[in-house]
């Protein structure tokens, strides 16, 4: 049986993938500090043979005796609000963490797989984004504690690659959502699902014309997997490229939730990036991907997982 390290595991993405790669036959190590994780989201595998938990911070030396064939370094405080909690803990996970992960994935001879972003291009100045774009990145603003520490960690990777010929892949994720994404994280749609639901008033910040393009978990998963196996080892855009405005994400959740919620505007926080979506034909190319899931039915399947989770 093939055996895979997942740091982050008790995270919304490290859930979803450890959960589907059990499914798939593999045994799960799966390691997280639980800063931002939560056990809840491993709970119904606490009896499952083919995973394990290991509570660890991965700024510490990972020490795995079983022999790894897959690593994938997922470990880091994701949403804004969670990086800027915890800044140096996010820059440390993922430079020290990564490292750590990259240095066990050296002694296995393990192929490593590495959740990158798209903040990798900050706030773009080309658009849709394409891999090849370097990215507009304010090195000392508040999002660069992820930023850098995902484009220090990115270029990490890839010297293990090209100095120490370990098989890598670096998935830049962009936003995506789902079930076990926390409901207090402060990002946009748990956020306008509580206010829609609640009809308070919705919170958009800015004036509501910046973009995101919003990704279901599974599809995320399914590229994920793919990746998993192939030799192409430099970044890939993995997200949804159906673009949409902030207030078009407000005015659906309103309609969907039938609330009577009003939209109230806010100030946008700084260096909050205008437009995002990505590129995705390398994706379609390499790995012969589409995202499936519209928003429409995805954020159907988030408000049913929070209701029935009554988190909301
Ligand atoms: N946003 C908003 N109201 C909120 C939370 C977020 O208008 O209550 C905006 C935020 O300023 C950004 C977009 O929604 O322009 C997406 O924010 P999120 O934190 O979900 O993700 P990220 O900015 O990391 O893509």
């Amino acid at each position: 049986m093939k055996k895979i390290v997942i740091t982050g595991a008790a995270g919304f993405i490290g859930s979803n993938l450890t959960d589907r790669l059990i499914n798939e036959g593999f045994f799960v190590y799966g390691i997280d500090n639980l800063i931002t994780g939560s056990l809840d989201n491993l709970s119904h595998l606490s009896s499952d043979n083919n995973f394990d938990f290991i509570n660890h911070d991965v700024t510490k030396h990972i020490d795995i005796k079983d022999k790894i064939d897959y690593i994938f370094h997922f470990a880091s405080p994701a949403s804004p609000i969670d990086y800027l909690k915890y800044p140096i803990q996010t820059l440390k996970a993922n430079a020290i963490g990564g490292h750590n992960a990259l240095g066990l994935a050296k002694k296995n001879n393990a192929k490593f797989i590495l959740a990158s972003t798209s903040e990798v291009y900050g706030d773009p100045l080309v658009h849709p984004q394409k891999e090849s774009y370097y990215g507009n990145v304010n090195p000392i603003g508040p999002r660069s504690i992820y930023d850098e520490a995902k484009r220090f960690i990115e270029s990490m990777t890839i010297s293990y690659h090209v100095y120490h010929k370990l098989r890598v892949s670096i998935v830049r994720i962009f936003n995506t959502y789902g079930p076990r994404m926390k409901i207090n994280d402060g990002r946009v749609l748990p956020t306008f699902i509580k206010q829609a639901v609640n009809n308070e008033d919705i919170t958009v910040n800015g004036d509501g014309t910046q973009t995101r393009s919003f990704c279901y978990i599974d599809d995320l998963i399914d590229a994920i997997l793919q990746l998993m196996n192939s030799e192409y080892s430099y970044p890939i855009n993995i997200g949804n490229d159906d673009e949409v405005t902030i207030n078009e994400i407000a005015g659906l959740l309103i309609s969907i939730l039938k609330s009577q919620s009003k939209i109230i505007y806010t100030q946008l926080p700084e260096d909050d990036p205008l437009k995002r979506k990505p590129d995705l034909s390398l994706a379609k190319k390499i790995l012969n991907w589409n995202p499936k899931i519209s928003k429409e039915e995805g954020f159907k399947l988030l408000v049913e997982y929070y209701k029935k989770n009554n988190l909301i």
